[in-house]
């Protein structure tokens, strides 16, 4: 963690929660992490239950986040609404009181085939609507131990970052989140998650300028848990975390912001 930069936890609820449940969870989330002061926090629950949630944390520290959306662009233009049969489009999800929207997830990429120029195009259109994206990059295992890390992630930032203004960037949040370590209990150490961090920071540097590169957070998700968060967030650039398994426990959650605070 720094002295300047204000820690962001944030829980990625991915396919979990009815809306019903949902409501239920956020509330428990809210009320276990009522007054802790010095942290930033969201959830993100799925579509469906973004409108259920809206009202339970109207009021509260906890802000509300979608897990993705679609946009195209035609003739240079974002389209955020229109023919796309089964898809929800940006506009939706921030009048369904979304602040945030998580982008570029390795599920995302690994299952539905996003690629960083699409990524790219969401950042912009979070900035057309008026939400904050939380833009995810991370290596393969395969990557990690071909020693590719900081290349693979280094093309990723360059792709998802390209062509934005600094003043655009400043107010992204990334999440370096090894494939590897999400949802298999397998965390990357401090040692190597600090590593890709200050990885990513150097490279923010060149494309945006010191001041810009020290205002982004930059979250560590994959594993991160109750147990193990005060470790990772003790690291110098190391700015909160992207939770996925333990942000479905209030509890649990509630610990790992604590521990940001
Ligand atoms: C995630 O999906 O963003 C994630 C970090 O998941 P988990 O915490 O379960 O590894």
């Amino acid at each position: 963690m720094s002295p300047t930069r204000t820690p962001f936890i944030a829980g990625n609820w991915k396919m979990n929660t009815t809306p019903t449940e949902a409501a239920r969870l956020a509330s428990e989330v809210a009320e276990a992490v009522r007054g802790v002061a010095g942290v930033q926090v969201a959830v993100c629950p799925p579509f469906t239950s973004l409108a259920a949630v809206a009202p339970v944390l109207a009021g509260t520290n906890v802000a509300l986040g979608a897990q993705n959306f679609h946009v195209v662009e035609k003739d240079g233009k974002l389209v955020t609404s229109g023919a796309y049969t089964g898809e929800v489009g940006p506009k939706m999800i921030k009048d369904a009181g979304a602040g945030w929207c998580i982008l570029g997830h390795s599920e995302r990429r690994q299952f539905f085939g996003e690629t960083d120029a699409g990524v790219n195009r969401k950042i912009r259109a979070c900035f057309e609507v008026g939400l904050l994206p939380i833009v995810c990059v991370g290596e393969l295992l395969s990557e990690r131990e071909a020693g590719q890390t900081e290349k693979v992630v280094e093309t990723q930032v360059r792709g998802c970052f390209a062509g934005l203004p600094a003043d655009v960037a400043r107010q992204c949040v990334i999440a370096y989140e090894p494939v590897w370590a999400i949802g298999t209990g397998r965390t990357a150490t401090p040692e190597q998650a600090q590593e890709v961090h200050a990885h990513i920071r150097r490279l923010l540097t060149e494309l945006f300028g010191a001041a810009t590169a020290e205002a982004i957070r930059i979250q560590y998700g994959g594993s991160m848990n109750a147990a193990n968060a005060a470790e990772l967030l003790a690291q110098a650039d190391i700015d909160g975390g992207l939770i996925g398994g333990a942000a479905l426990k209030a509890p649990d959650f509630a610990t790992i912001v604590k521990a940001g605070a």
